[in-house]
């Protein structure tokens, strides 16, 4: 199968701060951009293992974040704290099955699906697993696109805290767990961040050179010595 040239495969690098194509000097590590001046390696140093410090990271605090109350109502002068799963069936049980749908979509769904999706990215590069790229890429751009709707949770929460201040009738604290729950949002941006979605293609090239050095290997050897030395360097 034909692919479009890959800049790594024509000795050039990307500068991630500005896009520049960069001709790198022979045998470097990495080099600053002529254009900004940003330092520019051929790929995000150390993205796996950065992804995945984040992503566990991300997935411990999310126990804190569900156990501990995010948030006090006081109506009236009663009120217990509650957590974020209380909060929601609460808020269905008064009839608010909206917010409740809202509540759980931003606060659990969106949390756990990005962090199922960083945990197969990684394993999909690490352990270089056979499935297609494109689907790889396509769980790369909804955990890319649905982190930020995590933090409706935590604007919602403070806005409730700035405007419900109605003295002894009504009074909303945030909680321990809110904290833990922000902590979980921006570990796993700073995760998505971290991955490097050009290691996929990077994985794709590499199994095709194998391919490649397998069909030449099993080449019977009548074939001159001259044409043998054209596996490409990625
Ligand atoms: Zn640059």
């Amino acid at each position: 199968m034909n692919r479009p040239a890959r800049a790594l495969s024509q000795g050039l690098w990307v500068c991630l701060s500005c896009r520049q194509l960069i001709d790198p000097p022979k045998g470097a590590g990495s080099c600053l951009c002529p254009r900004c001046g940003a330092r520019v390696h051929p790929r995000i140093e150390g993205s796996v293992m950065l992804t995945w410090a984040l992503t566990i990271t991300g997935a411990l605090l999310l126990i804190p974040a569900n156990i501990l109350p995010v948030m006090t109502v006081i109506y009236l002068g009663s009120g217990e704290p509650s957590t974020i799963i209380g909060g929601a069936l609460e808020l269905y049980h008064a009839g608010l099955w909206g917010i409740a749908l809202i509540v759980f979509v931003a606060s659990i769904a969106v949390p756990v699906m990005k962090l199922v999706g960083l945990v197969m990215l990684c394993l999909i590069v690490q352990l270089r697993l056979d499935v297609s790229p494109r689907q790889a890429m396509r769980v790369y751009r909804v955990v890319n696109a649905i982190g930020r709707w995590s933090l409706l949770d935590l604007f919602m929460i403070s806005i409730l805290v700035a405007l419900v201040d109605m003295g002894a009738i009504a009074e909303v604290h945030a909680g321990p767990g809110s904290t833990a729950f922000a902590t979980v949002v921006v570990v796993t941006m700073f995760a998505v961040r971290a991955f490097d979605p050009r290691l996929v293609w990077d994985m794709v090239a590499a199994r095709e050179r194998e391919t490649l050095s397998a069909q030449d290997a099993a080449r019977p050897e009548t074939a001159p010595d001259t044409q043998n030395n054209h596996t490409e360097n990625g």
